[in-house]
């Protein structure tokens, strides 16, 4: 096998660079490489009935598949450089917003239309968040809903199928440097900027495939194998941060005035007691929480559909602290990991725990979660969370409730529900240019995988990034 370009990865990042090349460059051939299945064989066996929690299958259907960590996303695109990833470090402020409204188009134009931008810009909510000690960073907002972002992925698919090799259920192991010997065996005919010449060789199961250039998007699932890639080929890294905190579900009516409006908002606490940051992360108007399995640690996250029918009583939302080692020890993955296998470990899975319970410092049991009047989207062990979080971090959650119930009344009522864990992994920072190429010439890390992104809009333009640097060197 043969190509132009290979990407490794069918996640947003990956898509929208194969949509890009695809549109800039019709005639370069062009091959996916994903471990997971395509969009339609995409099933996480969980029924809440015969299988009620992770079973560990081997590539996770959340996580894996075309359409990558973001197909069952609820589709919120955020369009701004104040959260979701650094990539305008990269490519500057413009750019990177310049291309998340790209992307944000292409969406629409395969089946986002109709759907809503919500924006910051003028909003009272500002004022009332300072003067509570709280700040309401700015963002547009596109939600898709879970059930149009599948839809977009689909028409993108249909479109690209016939032009673009997929190779689902191909995981890769290894990205081999390609020296000239290798290629052709004639070295002088070699020309390191033809595109005729394969530059990488990807090894998979049962073979192999060489490229000029080799885009690699392998998202979050892909963390471990990537820290393996920039070892073998000596691509320097660098240790990124962990979020850890608690996913806080509540009657959707506490936050409407806020929802209604904003949809997502991303508001910022400091504690009074450690001065840590505390921040909402991921809100799902009417929506539910959802389990995550990532290597084999289950974590909690949060859906919401922009179907009326599936939308539910509640909102939920992220509360998450940022945590970042990096001497002696850098390991702050491994720190979150920790946690959250000590959550796993005693409540096989998730914990889910009443705001009441923990302020009273008790845990909550079955009795005390079915007497609850916030009925729980997700079926998850009751417990106690202050024997898996930290005491720092889970202070700096009871203050942020407390901050956010001047906001929202009724947020720290005893019955909101708290799941625990949920935390955020980034992938280490690769080191990349301004080209998001590495120090191997025609090797690009786009996407979650690379550590600058951490969000669907900013994977997606990463994406296109590299598609217009690519196609405008040929
Ligand atoms: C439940 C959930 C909800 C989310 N909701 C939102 C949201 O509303 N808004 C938002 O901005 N972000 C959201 N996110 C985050 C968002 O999905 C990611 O930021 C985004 O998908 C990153 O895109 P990516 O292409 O970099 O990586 P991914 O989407 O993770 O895709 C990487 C792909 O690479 C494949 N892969 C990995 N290793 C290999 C290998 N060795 N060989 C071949 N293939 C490989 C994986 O199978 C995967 O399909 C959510 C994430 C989850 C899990």
């Amino acid at each position: 096998m043969k190509y132009d370009v290979i990407i490794v990865g069918a996640g947003p990042g990956g898509i929208f660079s194969a949509y890009e090349l695809m549109k800039r460059r019709p005639g370069w051939k062009i091959g996916v490489f994903e471990s997971g299945t395509e969009l339609e064989k995409r099933h996480c066996p969980i029924d809440g009935d015969k299988i009620k929690s992770c079973i560990g299958c081997k590539s996770c259907s959340i996580m894996s598949g075309f359409g990558g960590a973001g197909a069952f996303s609820d589709g919120k695109y955020n369009i701004t450089n104040d959260f979701g990833g650094t990539l305008y470090t990269h490519i500057g402020r413009k750019k990177a917003l310049e291309l998340m409204h790209y992307v944000d188009q292409i969406n629409l134009d395969h089946g986002g239309e109709g759907t809503k931008l919500y924006s910051t810009a003028g909003t009272a909510f500002k004022k009332i968040c300072i003067q509570n000690k709280l700040r309401l960073l700015d963002a547009s907002v596109r939600h898709l809903g879970t059930d149009k972002n599948y839809i977009v992925l689909k028409n993108l698919y249909a479109e690209m199928k016939d032009h673009i090799d997929f190779h689902f259920n191909t995981p890769v192991d290894s990205i081999e440097l390609l020296s000239r010997e290798e290629t052709d065996g004639d070295s002088a005919a070699f020309s390191e900027s033809s595109l005729d010449t394969p530059r990488y060789r990807v090894h998979f199961a049962d073979g192999s495939a060489d490229a000029h250039y080799c885009i690699v998007s392998a998202g979050r699932s892909g963390s471990k194998w990537m820290e393996k890639v920039c070892r073998d080929l000596q691509i320097p890294t660098k240790s990124n941060r962990v979020d850890i905190g608690v996913r806080v579900e509540l009657p959707a009516v506490v936050f409407s005035h806020l929802t209604d409006e904003l949809y997502e908002s991303k508001i910022v606490y400091r504690t009074e007691k450690f001065e840590d940051s505390v921040r909402t992360f991921c809100m799902n108007p009417n929506g539910i929480v959802v389990t995550e399995n990532t290597n084999g640690i289950v974590t909690v996250n949060g859906h919401s559909f922009e179907d009326p029918s599936r939308k539910t009583e509640n909102t939920n939302f992220a509360l998450l602290v940022s945590k970042h080692f990096s001497e002696p020890f850098k390991d702050s993955n491994g720190y979150g990991e920790s946690i959250a296998r000590l959550s796993n470990m005693l409540g096989g899975g998730v914990i889910v725990q009443r705001f009441g319970d923990l302020a009273r410092g008790r845990r909550s049991n079955p009795a005390r979660i079915a007497e609850c009047t916030v009925q729980p989207t997700l079926q998850a062990t009751p417990g106690d969370l202050s024997l898996v979080l930290p005491k720092r971090i889970l202070d700096g959650i009871i203050e942020m409730i407390n901050a956010l119930d001047k906001i929202a009344p009724g947020t720290a009522n005893n019955d909101t529900l708290l799941y625990g864990v949920e935390v955020k992994f980034y992938n280490m920072e690769v080191s990349l240019d301004e080209n998001l190429e590495t120090n191997h010439p025609g090797l690009y890390v786009i996407g979650d995988g690379s550590g600058v992104t951490h969000s669907l809009s900013h994977a997606s333009a990463s994406g296109v990034y590299v598609a217009e640097v690519i196609s405008s060197e040929q």
